[in-house]
């Protein structure tokens, strides 16, 4: 017998579904590998990010291609009910910009990390070592002497750039 009722029930899978994503746990996974502590979903703050990097003064947004509309080959919009779809992501994507812009007010760094740039963590990785700065000296964790690639060194194509590739 089942004691939940279907309304319950899509109401659990509802507060459940949107935290602790495969994307959002790979990277959390990555930044702790690189030696970085953090909090997640963090409701005080604007559009509830992700992972806030203790220390670094720092949020970091792990979006999925589709509902963030990040214009890759995995967010086309669907077929049918198009109009509905590029509403409810421009009004996301729009929703997105807004919380970036308070957030950066308030004196935090954002960075996005997208589900489709997980293909090449080792990409993230770079791209962490190089965004997170450490603004105090208490804690002791740090990536330093932890490096990952040996290839060819990482030039920069650009200081103003916040997400791993250009948009
Ligand atoms: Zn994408």
């Amino acid at each position: 017998m089942d004691n939940v009722s279907k309304k319950k029930r899509s109401r659990i899978m509802a507060a459940n579904k949107p935290k602790d994503t495969k994307p959002e746990k790979a990277v959390r996974s990555i930044l702790y590998a690189l030696g970085y502590r953090f909090r997640k979903n963090v409701k005080g703050l604007p559009g509830t990010p992700d992972i806030v990097v203790l220390g670094c003064d720092t949020v970091v947004f792990v979006h999925g291609c589709f509902w963030h509309a990040h214009g890759c080959g995995r967010s086309s919009t669907p077929k049918s009910n198009v109009a509905f779809w590029r509403k409810k992501m421009a009004d996301n994507k729009k929703r997105d910009a807004r919380n970036a812009d308070e957030l950066a007010a308030a004196g935090w760094k954002v960075l996005v990390i997208w589900e489709c740039q997980l293909s090449s963590p080792a990409k993230i990785r770079k791209f962490f070592i190089k965004e997170l700065k450490r603004k105090e000296k208490r804690e002791r964790i740090c990536h330093e002497g932890k490096r990952e690639e040996k290839k060819k060194p990482h030039r920069r194509k650009s200081s103003k750039r916040r997400g791993a590739e250009g948009r």
